[in-house]
């Protein structure tokens, strides 16, 4: 990986690094980017708004790696709200967002709710990333959400932690195959992301080999460098 588009630091409060040792290790692995993706409020997040409103005083580069501070925002109901609001979402170099377990999320919405509550969560906000869209608790219809992504520039993300605790859960490995199935029949780019929590977990992909399918790199956004990023980032 040359780029790892979500990780969490201390300020998540379920997270274990500083910000400058996620760059720092980021450059020892010698990623070109590197996003700070710290939760919404709604997951118990302390000093809303002002710390993702002065998060842009983070030099943009630390240890020769690119720094892109965004947000895991939650969706905090069916109509597909998100946890941070419209002026902070323009401050943030990306914003990603997806269904947890907080308090007044429904969890018995089904794949065409949860769907329905995402993609008018990406109608809504400025979103460049849909986190983890397939997890035990919250299945989707995965083509529906890739259609609907697809029309407004989102991405969808394998999300490497997830990949890593089920991997025995038959839902989660077949909606990843269908996943990158319909990114190639598509020609869609979707992008693979470590959510870690502690820094072992950056840019760390190989769980990818447990699977019994390959995920082709032309479908993976930014294995050629930053550059991509950076394009995709600045279209919204
Ligand atoms: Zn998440
Ligand atoms: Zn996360």
């Amino acid at each position: 990986m040359k780029v790892d588009l979500h990780t969490h630091s201390l300020a998540s409060g379920h997270a274990y690094n500083t910000i400058l040792e996620i760059a720092k290790d980021a450059a020892d692995k010698n990623l070109e980017a590197v996003a700070i993706t710290d939760h919404g409020p709604a997951l118990g997040f302390v000093q809303y708004p002002n710390y993702f409103h002065v998060l842009r005083r983070i030099p943009d580069e630390l240890f020769g790696v690119r720094i892109l501070k965004g947000c895991e925002a939650n969706i905090l109901d069916t109509e597909g709200t998100i946890d941070i609001g419209e002026k902070v979402q323009r401050r943030l170099d990306l914003v990603i967002a997806g269904l947890h377990v907080i308090p007044g999320f429904p969890r018995d919405l089904g794949p065409e709710g949860n769907t329905a509550a995402l993609v008018k969560a990406i109608d809504k906000n400025r979103i460049h990333i849909i986190s983890h869209p397939f997890r035990p608790g919250f299945p989707v219809n995965i083509k529906k959400l890739f259609s609907a992504c697809q029309a407004r520039h989102v991405l969808l993300e394998i999300n490497l932690s997830v990949l890593r605790d089920e991997l025995d859960n038959e839902m989660v490995v077949a909606n990843t195959k269908e996943l990158v199935d319909l990114a190639l029949e598509n020609k869609a780019k979707l992008v693979i992301n470590s959510d870690a929590h502690f820094i072992s977990e950056v840019a760390d992909d190989s769980i990818l080999k447990e699977l019994s399918f390959k995920v082709p790199p032309e479908i993976v956004l930014g294995v050629g460098g930053y550059k991509e990023v950076a394009e995709f980032l600045a279209d919204k």
